[in-house]
């Protein structure tokens, strides 16, 4: 018997061991398997197929171990990555080596690393095992190749194997960085007095120390309503002091905990829904749950504050009391402990979080957890799709219109909230998208009838959405070239809403200081060496960088060009936003959230918490500022260049700028009062601003649909982006029209370009496009697929083409 076996690389094809006789009735579809490839390289496949047909051109070799007991991953699983390497042109291999934490990933390669938390109990370990851990326990780290030394050649797979399970070592990954979680103090409750028995026995027999018995109280109140008390908020909110808390603690009521703020370790496993539907969100919860009668998909638009959250929390209680789990997806950079403490109130324990910020083991645990159905939701980013369910009932894809569903860089690049919807159809689950301004080709989807369509057209409580006024930038007095950053009325605005005790946010697509550096005599512009990119001065560090590759430059204070040292800067980012309004409004207090000030993993988090607590008052900030948040004393929002977010050329930049703006939008006004919001432009009738200005979804929609239309772009075609890289210009450029040629016999009129991008330089490679308008045929769109991976394989044949990079990019964004 054979074994097709997937490698988590890039190779064009699963390759073909044999089975030995002996390791037959431990095998099969699903587990890891340690196989030779090529000479002396050695990894841990998975097994795809099992079958008696050998290999006709060559002799197949010995599987060399089977690494698991029963399979890793589920029958759907391999569907879905077979599904995945053929839509969006990759191999599974490479879907595998995304799919798998690298727990699951050995090869020769492999680096192990002590866990130092593992302790130097080895008692349980048999001799192989304790030979290798000894070893590590030692050096710290060992390659696979070194273990090799230590045991015999045929063991090694497996004694590692065994180690990683058992929590001594853990796979190192490059690029990763170690993530260290915020810690917090957590009070909890010792197990004897989970016995509410016991508890009451407990309380009613209270001697001395009645203070302690009222913070005992507080502490049990805490619990009930929030699931997780940390010991700062215990104390504050129940008035007590750390030698009362000390005292039950030495009484062994109470017991407190360092751990991780994010990841729960213990909550009970509970369903608390303590709140209710306002009508309008009932008929949506109706609504839908009619719509998964009859169809598999259905969207909730609902606008901004509508309460879409408190509807999904309803539905996923539906789902997981019927005994099955839910996936809640969210682009990554939403996932922020508001939402998870959100949602922790209601399922408590649970839920797990999905994060790649999480360290390797807390990972595995999750996987662990949601492959025996301990779990029953889990709240994750794209990537928590290829966890292993075992009864999936439903999958939230929330803000689906989120373009960060969609991976960029490695393969697969896969679009989270598509693959979801295929992964639902291979188990029979329901998928629920929400957003307040739906991607135009889901909301298509549903205006046709192939998703169930559920408006929520009011926010929650007596609130309406903001006024938005905009202001005539060409109004105000400036100098020629000059970009303007505050009109007065807009500062104007931040200081009375400051002073009535509300708070500001003001959104700018640009981070640093500033993003031109620009000779005023010959007109010169300091650009990156290696990208066809300006370089931004942040003033913070006070170095330029480069916003593609990430090159940092010290500051230029003469022209490169000409000598001179009249340089201006132009326009403006984030960081000078936050130091101008330092200056004009004295007495505020003012914080930026970009990607430079959440550089710290725990920063975004804190951030939003100072806000919470109106620490700050006002926020500046990238388009984080938009993700999802909640606050609920944002009375202004400012957007200070608009016309910034209309000038691109990409067929979504309308929909796109509206989106932005909407939501921007969304976060004034979200619970008292009535929001406003100013937006500078010097565009003030562009239509779509007058759609924003009336949130109009519907007509940006209506106008955009017909565009998309008239031009052929999704969803009436299908596109296939095809990005060409190489080190030389003319090398990259004659590729890519070869390319263009070759193709142009059947794909005539689908081929746009191919075409040198705006930006046609980065990281040293020069760049050229193309892009493929396909008709909505799946026959004919699997054909041209074929086709240009045979095209690519022509072109890498030619000794000019070599090295040149190709890329596909499937339904790109
Ligand atoms: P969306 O995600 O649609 O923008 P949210 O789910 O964040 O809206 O809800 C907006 C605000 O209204 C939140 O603060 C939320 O707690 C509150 N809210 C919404 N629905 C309810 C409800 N049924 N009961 C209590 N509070 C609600
Ligand atoms: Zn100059
Ligand atoms: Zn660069």
């Amino acid at each position: 018997m054979f074994a097709e076996v997937i490698i988590p690389l890039a190779l064009p094809k699963n390759y073909t061991w044999h089975i030995p006789e002996e390791m037959l009735p431990g095998i099969s579809v699903g587990c890891r398997v340690e196989v030779n490839l090529g000479k002396n390289k050695k990894y841990a496949g998975l097994v795809k197929r099992i079958h008696g047909d050998a290999p006709l051109s060559f002799e197949a070799k010995d599987i060399l171990n089977v690494l698991d007991p029963e399979p890793v991953i589920h029958p759907y699983q391999l569907q879905l990555w077979e599904w995945m390497a053929r839509y969006y042109m990759c191999t599974e291999g490479e879907v595998m080596a995304a799919a798998l934490p690298s727990h699951f990933k050995l090869s020769s390669e492999t680096v192990l690393i002590f866990n130092e938390e593992f302790g130097d109990d080895f008692s349980d370990l048999d001799n192989d095992e304790f030979l290798v851990a000894e070893a590590l326990q030692m050096k710290h780290e060992l390659r696979l190749n070194e273990v090799q030394q230590i045991l015999d050649q045929t063991h090694v797979y497996p004694v590692v194997n065994k180690l990683i399970g058992k929590k001594l070592c853990f796979v190192w990954e490059a690029l990763k960085q170690a993530y260290t979680a915020k810690k917090e103090t957590f009070v909890l409750l010792s197990n004897e007095y989970h016995d509410e028995e016991k508890l009451a026995e407990l309380l009613n027999n209270w001697g001395r120390a009645p203070k302690q018995m009222d913070l005992l109280l507080g502490y049990l109140h805490l619990m009930k309503t929030q699931g997780e008390v940390t010991k700062t908020e215990l104390l504050k909110k129940a008035g007590a002091s750390d030698a009362q808390l000390k005292g039950l603690v030495d009484k062994e009521i109470l017991h407190l905990e360092k751990r991780s703020i994010d990841r729960i370790m213990y909550a009970p496993k509970d369903i608390t829904i303590d709140f209710t539907l306002s009508p309008s969100q009932q008929e949506a919860y109706e609504k839908l749950q009619a719509c998964f009668q009859e169809r598999q998909v259905a969207l909730l638009h609902g606008i901004t504050s509508s309460g879409k959250t408190h509807v999904y929390v309803k539905i996923i209680e539906q789902v997981i009391r019927r005994g099955q789990q839910v996936l809640y997806m969210l682009p990554e950079i939403a996932l922020t402990s508001q939402i998870i403490r959100r949602l922790q109130k209601h399922f408590g324990g649970y839920i797990g979080i999905y994060h790649s910020k999480f360290s390797q083991n807390e990972r595995v645990e999750i996987w662990n957890k949601v492959k025996s159905g301990e779990l029953k939701i889990v709240l994750g980013a794209r990537s928590s799709l290829f966890l292993p369910f075992r009864d999936l009932g439903l999958i939230i894809c929330d803000e689906e219109h989120d373009s960060s569903y969609k991976q960029q860089d490695p393969a697969p690049r896969y679009q989270g909230r598509d693959a979801a919807i295929y992964m639902a159809s291979l188990t029979s689950s329901k998928v629920l998208l929400g957003s307040a301004t739906p991607c135009l080709e889901t909301y298509y989807n549903a205006k046709t009838g192939k998703y169930g369509l559920v408006e929520l057209a009011e926010r929650f409580g007596d609130v309406t959405l903001p006024d938005i006024e905009f202001i005539d930038n060409r109004t105000i007095a400036h100098k020629p070239g000059e970009k303007i950053m505050f009109s007065p009325r807009l500062l104007d605005e931040i200081r009375t809403t400051v002073a009535r005790g509300k708070q500001v946010i003001l959104f700018q697509n640009r981070r640093g200081y500033s993003p031109y550096q620009l000779c005023t005599v010959c007109g010169w512009i300091a650009e990156c060496r290696n990208c066809d990119v300006s370089l931004t001065y942040h003033k913070q560090s006070n170095k330029l960088k480069c916003h593609y590759c990430g090159n940092i430059y010290p500051p230029v204070t003469t022209c490169m060009a000409c000598g001179s040292d009249k340089l201006v800067q132009r326009s403006f980012g984030t960081e000078k936003i936050e130091e101008v309004l330092e200056t004009e409004l004295e007495g505020i207090k003012v914080s930026r959230m970009d990607f430079d000030s959440v550089k710290n993993k725990n920063a975004h988090d804190v951030l939003i918490q100072q806000f919470e607590q109106k620490k700050i008052d006002v926020l500046v900030g990238t388009q984080m500022v938009v993700k999802g948040l909640d606050f609920d004393n944002v009375d202004l929002v400012g957007i200070l260049d608009a016309d910034a977010l209309l000038h691109f050329a990409d067929f979504r930049v309308h929909e796109r700028a509206f989106q932005l703006m909407e939501q921007v939008s969304g976060r004034a006004g979200r619970k008292a009062g009535k929001g406003k919001v100013l937006i500078q432009t010097i565009n003030p009738t562009h239509p779509v601003l007058l759609h924003v200005a009336r949130h109009d979804y519907a007509g940006m929609y209506n106008e955009e649909i017909e565009k998309r239309k008239q031009f052929f772009y999704p969803p009436f075609s299908r596109i296939i982006h095809i990005h060409f890289k190489h080190k030389e210009r003319d090398v990259v450029f004659d590729c890519a029209h070869q390319f263009a040629k070759a193709m142009d016999f059947v794909y005539r009129s689908y081929i746009v370009g191919p075409a040198e991008p705006v930006i046609n330089r980065v990281r040293g490679m020069f760049l050229m496009e193309l892009l493929l308008k396909l008709p909505r045929d799946a026959q004919f769109i699997a054909k041209c697929k074929d086709d240009i991976q045979k095209e690519f394989a022509n072109l890498h044949q030619q000794t000019r083409f070599k090295k040149v990079i190709m890329l596909p990019d499937v339904d790109s964004q």
